[in-house]
């Protein structure tokens, strides 16, 4: 089967030496810090950024992708019931403004995706991601894929509101694709648990 082959490539900058496997689009160099997609075997460089752990956890600590996708969202027209609020633009009353969604790029159920990508997205943990000389895996999820997420995670946390939404009609623009590694306890359960919010997935 070849979705498991792993693939032998280089650093474009520093010659390292790097394994990928077959179906991850995203490739991190630990020996000079940067990050590669792979885009019809072609690496294109890409910003990649690392949290540092704050919470403290049972298991072993693993890097996990997710996408940074900078985005600058307008909402031109919304009918609800209640009144009209926003959580993602700060004050309650814009309908416009940027937000930088966290997006799993890994796999995980469609509720792990839109309960830890809303909540990174809310509090947006790592305003400053460093670079660190570590692995990080799990690539799933294309940028093409990352913006529908990202849409899924607006969408859904704006009909998770008290008033119910009949209709939104909202424009979406990426400024910027990043990718964050997020270090994950792998803990007795077998569930993976982030260690920066301390959110469980699935
Ligand atoms: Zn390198």
């Amino acid at each position: 089967m070849e979705d498991f082959k792993l693939i032998a490539i280089k650093c474009k900058s520093c010659d390292s030496g790097l394994t990928v496997e077959m179906n991850d689009t995203i490739v991190y160099c630990s020996s000079c810090g940067n990050g590669w997609e792979i885009i019809n075997d072609e690496l294109h460089p890409i910003e990649v950024g690392f949290a540092k752990p704050v919470l403290q956890g049972q298991g072993e600590i693993v890097y996990k992708g997710f996408w940074l996708v900078d985005s600058y969202v307008r909402i031109n027209s919304r009918d609800s019931s209640g009144g009209w609020m926003s959580s993602f633009f700060g004050d309650g009353s814009k309908t416009e403004g940027n937000i930088l969604f966290y997006v799993p790029a890994f796999w995980m159920t469609i509720d792990s995706v839109k309960n830890i990508g809303s909540q990174f997205t809310l509090r947006n943990p790592v305003p400053s991601p460093q670079k660190y000389s570590v692995k990080v895996t799990g690539f799933t999820f294309s940028k093409d894929d990352a913006k529908k997420i990202a849409e899924f995670i607006f969408l859904s946390a704006e009909a998770e509101k008290k008033d119910t939404v009949r209709n939104i009609n909202y424009e979406l623009t990426v400024n910027s694709y990043r990718v964050l590694g997020v270090p994950f306890y792998k803990q007795p359960n077998g569930k993976l648990r982030d260690a920066v919010l301390g959110i469980e997935v699935a």
